[in-house]
């Protein structure tokens, strides 16, 4: 288990990570959801030891590991840009660890090959090694990295954006293969991402991070279903976030989040008895397919979307420029204190 204590970074007047508090279980995979330049980074880094908090304290199985240097840590660092060595093979860079690492580095070239092709053939790269890195694509390359990293058996893997250098249609694969890797070789992953839908997809675990702090860790349909705070719902393109008094006396005060799927249309003055209901000017449609999203400005200028799937059209037809009745059962609604 990787915990993060009370952990800070300044960068002069930037407040990177502000006394967050993070575990990573042992066998999971842990997805870190941020915006950019909310200090996915900086956590990455302070973890691998490439730089020190300027607070708090990061142990695996209960020992400190803040303070010890990058290469005693025993953790793996998986670059944004894969960070190969383009003048190596694949063989010769997945190799690499092994020969210089600090600890235990490996000389008996039998053992190398071997370990060499197990670590490749994890990572789906059989028969690759003799590549030239320029002659394989940018999926392969990350599974090079991938298994440069393993072939060390680390206790935990860090990965930075690992699939924001792939196209859309590679990533989907990869995210598959990583899972599979990740199950085989029994070791926490730490995946950082901007995306929503990947952080999702690939965790058996999420956590948001947000004003320097994990605001929510959760099992994605947990954290998707019921995010427990303001700022973990914003990361939720799902929910609309708004200020209860558009509302009127209805729901009070504090900031409420509604999911769109969860809210209806209704001419004005026609919302339901018992369902609070706010204002809201329709400005566009856009259509997906399977779904179409309507977008509206409520009076306060906050933007609201509503989903409706084609299988179960439930919106009327609205025109562009008009207002209408938004309106949701009281038990679609979660309440939060504080402004939006
Ligand atoms: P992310 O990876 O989520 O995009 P980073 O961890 O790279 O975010 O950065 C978090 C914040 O810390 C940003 O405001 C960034 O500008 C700042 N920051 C990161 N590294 C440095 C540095 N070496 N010097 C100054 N500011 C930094
Ligand atoms: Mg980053």
């Amino acid at each position: 288990m990787l915990t993060l204590s009370r952990v800070s970074r300044r960068y002069g007047e930037t407040t990177a990570l502000d006394g967050l508090d993070f575990v990573v279980p042992e066998n999971t995979y842990m997805s870190l959801l941020g915006a950019s330049g909310s200090g996915k980074t900086t956590l990455l880094r302070l973890i691998a030891g490439f730089e020190e908090p300027d607070q708090g304290e990061i142990s695996i199985h209960g020992e400190r590991i803040d303070g010890q240097p990058p290469h005693l840590r025993d953790i793996g660092f998986v670059f944004q840009n894969f960070a190969l060595f383009p003048h190596l093979t694949v063989a010769q860079n997945v190799a690499y660890g092994l020969r210089h690492r600090a600890i235990a580095p490996v000389t008996n070239e039998k053992e190398i090959t071997e370990r060499t092709e197990e670590s490749l053939a994890l990572v789906g790269l059989s028969g690759f090694g003799h590549r030239a890195i320029s002659a394989i694509s940018g999926g392969q390359r990350q599974r090079v990295a991938l298994a440069r990293t393993m072939i060390c058996e680390p206790r935990v893997i860090l990965l930075d954006e690992p699939l924001g250098a792939l196209d859309a249609n590679l990533r989907a694969r990869m995210c598959d293969e990583l899972k599979a890797i990740r199950e085989r070789l029994k070791v926490s992953f730490l995946h950082v991402t901007g995306s929503e839908t990947e952080a999702l997809t690939m965790g058996d675990k999420v956590a948001v991070l947000s004003g320097g702090k994990i605001v929510q860790s959760d099992a994605p349909d947990t954290l998707f279903s019921s995010p427990s705070n303001v700022d973990a719902a914003r990361h939720l393109n799902a929910w609309n976030i708004f200020e209860a008094g558009l509302c009127g006396a209805a729901m009070g005060q504090g900031t409420i989040a509604v999911r769109f799927d969860q809210i209806d249309v209704s001419p004005k003055g026609k919302a339901p008895d018992g369902h609070p209901w706010l204002s809201a000017k329709y400005l566009t449609g856009e259509f997906n397919g399977p779904t179409a999203l309507s977008f509206f400005r409520a009076d306060d200028g906050t933007l609201l979307q509503v989903i409706d799937h084609l299988s179960q059209p439930r919106l009327p037809d609205m025109v562009e420029g008009q207002s209408y009745d938004l309106h949701f059962a009281p038990d679609a609604a979660r309440q939060f204190h504080g402004a939006a």
